[in-house]
Parts: structure tokens; C-alpha cells; sequence
């Protein structure tokens, strides 16, 4: 007999027959509808029902369902995004219960397969223990799943060297609006509904093409809008779309990913540097082949100093230190290679600290380390503003862009910290803000206005991590004009036509909703 769920008599009538026919469970309990009703981002959502499916009949029941009730289906993995992206009015899709397995590792191909709710750790781990790595993935306390990672288009320190996991990505299965799931890979060819937004895609990219090239960013790896930028026809396409598009074109059920042996010799290098030198060090680093690099701030080295005293290396005012990983499968090879790099360096020898292992340079290099100093700092009464932790310009401008962005946070009197995958002109710009103050929504918005406004003077983009979500999609028109706007409406259409896979996200989000949803924590205790 099905076990249908724990708290079946709460289920609401209009989900009744849907929780008869699916193997996975439904819960519309208020109390788990409040713990989905937020994520890693400052909005709260409340949904209608929660939906672990068990299989891709479950999923394809479940879109069937929303499209006869125009009910909003939002896909989630660990709920940890900082976008908002996994938030969502109608049903929240959760794949890390059943959607969880590894199901097949080569050692020959080099490759594996997993399902799109396996943990990102969980993954970087095994493949440790067999042996293996897979350079983009980003590991991580707080928890987050391959298939969120793929939807997000996540970046990391390695990025410039190995690229996003989008390369890494050999074939896909994705569920589309009508419930059918279909494999995207080289030598397959689309059939079913696929095969009709196939039909309807290129032909679009083809009329567009001019204004396409336009309005490109000028950046390396960006998740904004849908990946258009690639024109070429064929599967990659379609897999790039798909990469960053945060569920709002299908639902992705299973991801084979190539795999390389793992290289065990690390060393890390800690560089102080002014904005000046900059630019010269990471054309040096990567003349060097270091495969990640990580810049950081005075602000986070003044907090780290006092908070984690331990895990950095003390420089005297430096504006800025750069981290440098070098992997190698050979320790004496390894050694050569860091030793000739440190030697071209513009900086003198006896500043630089060298160290053999990288797990102080893991953590250093990771969005959660600077959380954690932020909450030691404020005591929980200051939050980040994560809008502005993902954007990404040119490598060439990164030095003028940094100069632009302090000269326009300085006066507003609140902290900001810049850190970033500064290899391939990632720049996360973290500014706290009192949650509490009645002038929050306030400084949020031109805090956004402000930086995303230096984003398109130098032609970048917003959201090089986490996605658009619901808190970047208002600014695509702003950054990207109107046209390129209409062309990324129209790629959803050709997708999602009935309007129900994540509707909100990316674009068709106004003002007033993200205002209206805007949750401010309540303080533990009344603020002095
Ligand atoms: C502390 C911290 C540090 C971070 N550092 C970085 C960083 O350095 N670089 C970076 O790029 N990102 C970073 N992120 C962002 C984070 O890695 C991504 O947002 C990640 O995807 C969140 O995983 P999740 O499983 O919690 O996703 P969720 O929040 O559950 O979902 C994120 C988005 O992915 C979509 N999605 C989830 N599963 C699927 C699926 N199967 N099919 C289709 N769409 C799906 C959701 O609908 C949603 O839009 C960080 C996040 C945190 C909390």
C-alpha cells in the first residue's frame, strides 16, 4: 500500500487527488510551509504545498497539475541560495530526498553521474576517496546540491582556469513543462517537445543575432538573464541555457559530469598588494599556471585579524592580499613551479607567506568564512547585502572597477567588503546593513542602484553567483536594455509557455512584489 503522507488529513482538497497518484510524499502543513517560505535571501514566500517526488512520474504528474491550475512549481535543492531563487507561491518541488543517489562512476570514461539533489560535499568527497576530483565544485559547510549548482551557473576561484561546471557538464536529463524527460547531450537528437523548443529557439537566436552580439556582456563567466550568448546550434546550446536558468525552463533530474584523478599536492600563496600591482600579479599568476585565485580586502583582513586570528598570515596595511593555489600531481614538480612563480613576482619575497596545504585557503576563499566573520563583528545585527555579491567585469578593469566601487561606498558610512574569484573578475561586494532600521528597503535598493550602476559602465555582470533569483532579475532591464530583456522573455516562452516552472525569477518581477516580500528578522532581543 502507498504511504501517502504523515499529515494526509491536512492535505487541502485541491491536492488530494494529486497525492494519491504520486509515489513521493505532499505536506501542506503550515509549519513545514513556513520553514520553505524563505532560503539565503532576505524574502519570504509562503507556498501551498511541499512535494518530495520519487521518481520523474511524480514530476511529470505534478507539472500536469500545475498547468490545469496555473500553480507555480518551484524546484529546490538545499534552499541555501542568496537570490531567492527556491522560493515560490505555488508548489516547492524538494529533489534531496529522493533525487539523491550517485548513480554511476567510470573510471575508464571518467565520468559519473548523479542526481540533481546529491549533495555538492557529499560528492566532493567520494570522489576524493575513489581517487578523483572535480575542480568547480565548491565545498562547503552550509549545503548545497549539484543541480542547484548547475542552475545558479556557480563560480569559484578556479573558474578562469577550469571554467564553470557548465564545462563540465557531458550530457543532462531535464524534465520540460509537458512532463516528459528528455537527455541533452552531443549526438542525440531532440525529439518530443524538445524537439519544439529546439524549433522555436534557434530560429529566435538566428533573428536576434545582432542585438545579441550587442548587448553581450563584456565578462568572463555570468549568469545573468539565459546563456544566449553561445548562437551556435546543437545540444550545447540547450545545455547552456539550461545552466543558470534556476528552474525556470525545466526541472534537472540527473547530471554526468567529467572527472579528472585528483591531484594531492597543493600549495597556497598569500600575496599583499596595492590596487597598483594588481593587475600585473594576476597576469603572473596565471602565466604561472595557478589554477585559483582569491583577492581579498583590508576590511575582511581587519575583521579576520580580529576574529579568526589564526587562519591568516598578519600583513601591515595592505589594501590588498591575493591567494594563489597551485595543484600538481608531483610534490617536487609542484615546488619548482610556485618557487619560479614567487621569484616573477613584483612583490618583495620576504612579504609573500607560503604554505604546502590548502585547507586555510579553502576556507579563507569562501562566501560562508565571510559570513561567519560578519555575524562575529555585527552579533547578528547587521546582514549582508547579498544582491551585490556576484558581479563580475572584465580582468583588465578589475583594478579601475575596485577604485570605483570604494569611492562610492566610502562616503555612505556603512562596512563594505570586497573579496572575489578575482581570475576571472568576480567581485563579491558585501555592504552590512541594519536589518531593523526603518530606512532598510531603503538602503538596499541604492546600495543595488549604486553598484549595479558601476556594473554596466563597465559593460559586466550582476549575478556571477547564485543566479538573478527574484533580487537581481528587476535590474536585467536596467543593465541589459529593454530588447535583450524581450529576448530572454521569449526563450522562456519557447520553454515554458504555460508560465508555471519558477514564474518570477529572472525576469517579471516588479518592485512593489520584491517590497511586498521583503522580510526583516525580528531582533532576538530589543536593539539598545
Ligand atoms: C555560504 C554560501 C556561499 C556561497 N558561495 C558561492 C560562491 O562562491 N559562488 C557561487 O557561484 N555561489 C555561491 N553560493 C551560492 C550557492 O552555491 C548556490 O546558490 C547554490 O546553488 C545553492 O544551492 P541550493 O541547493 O541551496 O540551491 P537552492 O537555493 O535550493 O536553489 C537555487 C536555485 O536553483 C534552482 N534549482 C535547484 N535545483 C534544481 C534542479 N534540479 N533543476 C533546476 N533548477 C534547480 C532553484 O529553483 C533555485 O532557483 C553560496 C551560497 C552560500 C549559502
Amino acid at each position: 500500500m502507498k504511504m501517502v503522507f504523515e499529515t494526509s488529513s491536512r492535505i487541502p482538497p485541491l491536492f488530494l487527488d494529486l497525492s494519491k497518484v504520486i509515489a513521493g510524499e505532499i505536506n501542506c502543513g503550515q509549519e513545514i510551509l513556513e520553514q520553505y517560505s524563505t532560503d539565503g535571501s532576505p524574502y519570504h514566500i509562503l507556498p501551498q504545498a511541499i512535494i518530495y517526488p520519487k521518481n520523474v512520474t511524480d514530476i511529470k504528474h505534478v507539472l500536469s497539475f500545475a498547468r490545469e491550475y496555473s500553480m507555480p512549481v518551484t524546484v529546490r535543492g538545499c534552499g541555501n541560495g542568496k537570490q531567492g531563487g527556491a522560493l515560490g507561491e505555488g508548489i516547492i518541488l524538494d529533489m534531496t530526498r529522493y533525487f539523491s543517489t550517485i548513480r554511476q562512476l567510470s573510471m575508464v570514461d571518467n565520468i559519473v553521474t548523479v542526481d540533481a539533489g546529491v549533495s555538492v560535499s557529499d560528492l566532493a568527497d567520494k570522489l576524493e576517496g575513489w581517487g578523483f576530483e572535480l575542480p568547480p565544485l565548491l565545498k562547503s559547510e552550509k549545503k548545497t546540491t549539484v543541480g542547484a549548482l548547475f542552475s545558479t551557473r556557480s563560480v569559484s576561484p578556479s573558474t578562469f582556469f577550469h571554467g564553470s561546471i557548465r564545462e563540465w557538464v557531458e550530457s543532462l536529463t531535464v524534465v520540460v513543462d509537458n512532463g516528459e524527460e528528455h537527455k541533452i547531450a552531443d549526438g542525440v537528437t531532440p525529439s518530443g517537445r524538445l524537439l519544439g523548443i529546439y524549433q522555436s529557439i534557434f530560429p529566435l537566436l538566428s533573428d536576434y543575432s545582432a542585438q545579441i552580439r550587442a548587448s553581450k556582456p563584456v565578462c568572463a563567466e555570468d549568469a545573468t538573464g539565459y546563456s544566449i550568448w553561445n548562437t551556435s546550434i546543437g545540444p550545447r546550446q540547450l545545455i547552456d541555457q539550461l545552466s543558470g536558468s534556476e528552474g525556470t525552463l525545466g526541472i534537472v533530474t540527473t547530471i554526468t559530469l567529467r572527472i579528472i584523478p585528483r591531484r594531492s599536492h597543493t600549495e597556497t600563496t598569500f600575496i599583499p598588494l596595492t590596487g597598483a600591482n594588481l593587475r600585473a600579479t594576476i597576469d603572473i599568476a596565471k602565466e604561472h599556471k595557478a589554477e585559483s585565485l582569491f583577492l581579498y580586502d583590508e576590511t575582511f583582513q581587519n575583521l579576520c585579524e580580529r576574529y579568526h586570528k589564526s587562519l591568516l598570515p598578519v600583513f601591515l596595511e595592505s589594501p590588498y592580499i591575493l591567494v594563489v593555489t597551485h595543484k600538481d600531481y608531483d610534490k617536487m614538480r609542484l615546488r619548482n613551479s610556485v618557487s619560479s612563480f614567487i621569484q616573477d613576482l613584483p612583490t618583495e619575497e620576504h612579504f609573500i607567506k607560503n604554505y604546502p596545504n590548502d585547507e586555510k585557503a579553502l576556507r579563507i576563499m569562501s562566501q560562508e568564512f565571510l559570513h561567519e566573520l560578519i555575524s562575529a563583528y555585527s552579533k547578528e545585527s547587521l546582514i549582508p547585502s547579498a544582491s551585490t555579491e556576484g558581479t563580475v567585469v572584465k580582468v583588465s578593469d578589475v583594478p579601475l572597477y575596485l577604485e570605483d566601487i570604494i569611492n562610492a561606498t566610502g562616503s555612505s558610512g556603512k562596512i563594505t567588503i570586497l573579496t572575489g574569484a578575482i581570475g576571472s573578475g568576480h567581485v563579491a561586494i558585501t555592504t552590512l546593513l541594519d536589518p531593523y532600521s526603518r530606512l532598510y528597503e531603503n538602503d538596499l535598493l541604492k546600495h543595488q542602484e549604486q553598484i549595479f550602476s558601476i556594473v554596466k559602465k563597465y559593460k559586466g555582470g550582476l549575478s556571477s553567483s547564485s543566479g538573478d533569483g527574484l533580487t537581481r532579475a528587476l535590474y536585467l532591464p536596467y543593465c541589459y536594455g529593454e530588447s535583450t530583456e524581450t529576448i530572454f522573455t521569449k526563450i522562456k516562452h519557447a520553454w515554458d509557455p504555460s508560465l508555471v516552472l519558477n514564474p518570477g525569477k529572472k525576469i517579471g518581477v516588479t518592485s512593489s512584489y520584491l517590497s511586498k516580500h521583503l522580510h526583516v528578522p525580528r531582533p532576538a532581543t530589543e536593539k539598545p
